[in-house]
């Protein structure tokens, strides 16, 4: 129940979504947390309350994840506020569907910014900082094994490099017993990808579970590894998609 008490942690995009119900997860478990938006303030508040309401401290800064300096001053910010870090969630992210012919030069620019170049630049402010035994965790997606629709080329282009990142990190930093793992959801019912969305259809034909997973399935996977028991998981996936790649 406890298990993360006296935890410092930051999960980037935490204000909605996966990130929201990470925030929260790891916080039930006993952590402090920081957590970072970039349009949705007023949600992120409504996190920190959450959070707050629990009985842990929470903070949430304006970053936005594009910003590469923006996003190291914050994970510093961060560290700073918490008086140290544990665990760094890099879950901002953002989607892109659609035909490659129809995809443009400034779209992969602009994933690109958020879904790697910020992952890797919160994640180079953060090993410096982290705790000896710490956590990084990355939000990829099931896509980076198996695309199963049509329209994924940045999308799934974009969280593979987030998997080699991590199993690099794993090697590099395995002598410091900090560990480097790829959260891999399949479809989540959120603003991202809602059930009922334009793309969800295709998407539920491949499921084994017939149905949309919740974002509190992937925030509990997250609290997994970010926990005692998962301190010999490192430089691997775990994916958590109803069957959708099976
Ligand atoms: P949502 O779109 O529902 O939420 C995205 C979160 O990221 C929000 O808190 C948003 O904050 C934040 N965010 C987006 N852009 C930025 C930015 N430039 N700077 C800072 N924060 C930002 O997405 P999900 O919760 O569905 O997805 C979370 C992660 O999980 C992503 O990495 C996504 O790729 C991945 N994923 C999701 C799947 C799904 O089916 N939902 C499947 C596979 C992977 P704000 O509103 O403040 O901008």
């Amino acid at each position: 129940m406890n298990e993360l008490l006296g935890k410092k942690a930051m999960v980037t995009g935490g204000s909605r979504g996966i990130g929201a119900a990470t925030a929260i997860a790891l916080a039930e478990k006993g952590a402090d947390v920081v957590i970072t938006y970039n349009a949705s303030a007023d949600a992120a508040a409504t996190v920190v309350k959450e959070i707050e309401s629990l009985g842990r401290r929470a903070v949430a800064l304006a970053v936005d994840a594009a910003d590469a300096v923006a996003v190291g001053d914050g994970v510093r910010r961060a560290a700073e506020s918490l008086g140290g870090l544990d665990i760094l969630v890099n879950n901002a992210g953002v989607g892109a569907i659609a035909p490659i012919a129809d995809l443009t030069l400034a779209d992969v620019d602009r994933v690109l910014a958020v879904n790697v170049r910020g992952v890797y630049a919160a994640t180079q402010a953060a090993v410096p900082l982290l705790s000896d035994g710490g956590r990084l965790i990355h939000l990829g997606s099931c896509a980076a094994g198996r695309v199963t629709t049509p329209g994924m080329t940045l999308y799934a282009m974009s969280k593979s490099a987030v998997t080699g990142l991590s199993k690099a990190l794993a090697r590099e930093l395995g002598p410091r017993r900090i560990t480097s793992n790829v959260i891999q959801p399949g479809p989540i019912n959120t603003d991202m990808n809602p059930a009922d969305g334009p793309f969800a259809g295709v998407q539920r034909a491949n499921l084994a579970i017939d149905r949309f997973g919740d974002s509190t399935e992937i925030a509990a996977a997250v609290a997994y590894l970010a926990g005692p028991d998962a301190a010999f998981i490192t430089g691997t996936e775990l994916t958590v998609d109803g069957g959708h790649t099976a």
